[in-house]
């Protein structure tokens, strides 16, 4: 929970601005503090609508894209959410609080270890963060009803469209790393694949293998 009454305000504000109004969306992003995901350095600007570096070269979004994505995503309490990114665990910590269950891949060692800790030390107990290549999502827990990819590559990668059940939502900014890319937004019908785009975004962009570091 943001503890400054002022800070949760103008925080809540931004994100209101931004288009977000989904109540159970704001009420995850409003329990969820994002301090909790930034490094020491960057406290003051923890509630700024801005990204910030992380370890790995990596970066934690800016709150009102992540709002953006989860309010697109539409989770249901039931769901099996797949996350591909973990980066600061600040994206799947919020889905944890609207999903039943949160399996969150991420291709840096370290990330890993530092999401998992804080999850414990927040006392969040239905995400499970693992080491591995999510352009292949997570076969073993296939298929979700809910995709988010946090990284950007050029086509939705053919496994992670596959391991989406029909009815489901996967949210995923498309385009190559250096340009303007779009979030898109793709439903899962019985008759293929309906898609849609959300507005332009930039993220980092989804990198093959895995990275081990101490
Ligand atoms: N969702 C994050 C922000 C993600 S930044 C948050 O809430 O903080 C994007 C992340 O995707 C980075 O940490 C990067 O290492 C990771 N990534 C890039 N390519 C990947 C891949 N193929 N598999 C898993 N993770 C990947």
């Amino acid at each position: 929970m943001i503890d400054d009454p002022t800070l949760k305000m103008q925080f809540l504000f931004s994100l209101r601005k931004a288009g977000i109004v989904d109540k159970q969306v704001l009420n995850a992003m409003e329990r969820v503090d994002r301090k909790n995901f930034v490094n020491r350095v960057f406290s003051e600007k923890a509630y700024d609508d801005t990204p910030l570096p992380i370890a790995c070269g990596q970066t934690i979004s800016q709150p009102t894209i992540v709002g953006i994505m989860t309010q697109a995503l539409q989770v249901k309490p039931r769901d099996k959410v797949l996350e591909v990114g973990t980066g600061s665990g600040y994206q799947a910590a919020i889905l944890s609080l609207l999903a039943r269950r949160v399996y969150t891949v991420e291709r840096h060692s370290l990330l890993v270890h530092n999401a998992t800790q804080i999850f414990k030390r927040l006392d969040i107990s239905n995400i499970t963060t693992i080491l591995s290549d999510g352009g292949y999502g997570l076969e073993q827990q296939a298929p979700f009803d809910r995709i988010i990819v946090t990284a950007a590559s050029d086509d939705p990668p053919s496994s992670l469209l596959s391991q989406l059940k029909v009815g489901g939502i996967m949210i995923i900014p498309v385009g190559q790393s250096d340009n303007i890319q779009n979030l898109i937004k793709i439903a899962k019908t019985d008759k293929g694949y309906e898609y849609q785009d959300l507005q332009p975004v930039r993220f980092v962009p989804l990198v093959a293998g895995t990275e081990k570091e101490q």
